[in-house]
């Protein structure tokens, strides 16, 4: 853990990452600002690039998996519009970085993760910062998760092929889907939102994610 003197170290370096990198560029949401102001992203990097965590690029973290750049994760809360009594589904929970954002916004967070070294380090982590309003689940979340559905948002960190029709089904009257969609090398986010029953796309901007893995035991 930090000492005092870099807590706050890092805050500074955090209101600089919300100056010049959110609010320079757009971003205007004040709760997804504050919570980005709030949030120790270094707690969520490995050791060994803490000190490049409010740095204006993603960070590798275990598992060949990244944090993606503060920017675009601004961008994609930003777009789904959170209302303090949502509930969200967060697929692709990786450090647990968005999973405290999420938290910060809404009432309840389930997030699922396919390698579980990442669900248990996210979970723990996490759990000791007093998220106790998120919920992480190891296992497949490319068709999201049923049990608990409707949602009112589902936010995805990887990339798939299409737009995958479960977690369109999975959303409430109203609900609002952001998923970056495409292969390796050209991506663009897209923002679903169910008005009358109907899923209405905006196309967003063009991003570059790790992929969607989904596993393909589940359609045996
Ligand atoms: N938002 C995360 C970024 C994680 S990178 C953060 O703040 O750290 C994307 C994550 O999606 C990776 O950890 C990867 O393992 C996970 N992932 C890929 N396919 C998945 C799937 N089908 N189900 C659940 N997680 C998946």
């Amino acid at each position: 853990m930090s000492s005092p003197l870099n807590s706050d170290v890092y805050l500074g370096l955090r209101q600089q990452m919300v100056d010049s990198q959110l609010r320079a560029r757009g971003i205007s949401d004040e709760r997804v600002l504050a919570a980005m102001l709030r949030v120790p992203r270094h707690l969520f990097a490995p050791e060994r690039s803490r000190d490049q965590a409010y740095e204006d690029h993603p960070l590798p973290i275990a598992e060949g998996q990244t944090i993606s750049q503060p920017y675009i994760v601004a961008i994609m809360l930003e777009a789904l519009a959170l209302l303090p009594a949502d509930r969200v589904l967060e697929i692709g929970t990786g450090s647990g970085y968005l999973t405290a954002l999420l938290a910060e916004l809404v009432t309840q967070v389930i997030s699922i993760e396919r390698h579980p070294s990442l669900a248990d380090s996210a979970r723990r982590l996490l759990a000791g910062m007093g998220y106790d309003q998120v919920t992480v689940i190891a296992g497949d979340g490319s068709r999201g998760f049923p049990e608990t559905a409707p949602y009112d948002a589902i936010i995805v960190s990887a990339a798939a092929p299409g737009l995958p029709p479960d977690l369109v089904e999975q959303l409430a009257e109203g609900g609002r889907l952001i998923i970056p969609v495409g292969r390796d090398d050209s991506q663009q986010l897209q923002l679903i939102y169910i008005e009358n029953g109907k899923p209405r796309t905006t196309l967003r901007e063009l991003c570059r994610f790790v992929p969607l893995i989904s596993d393909p035991s589940r359609d045996q």
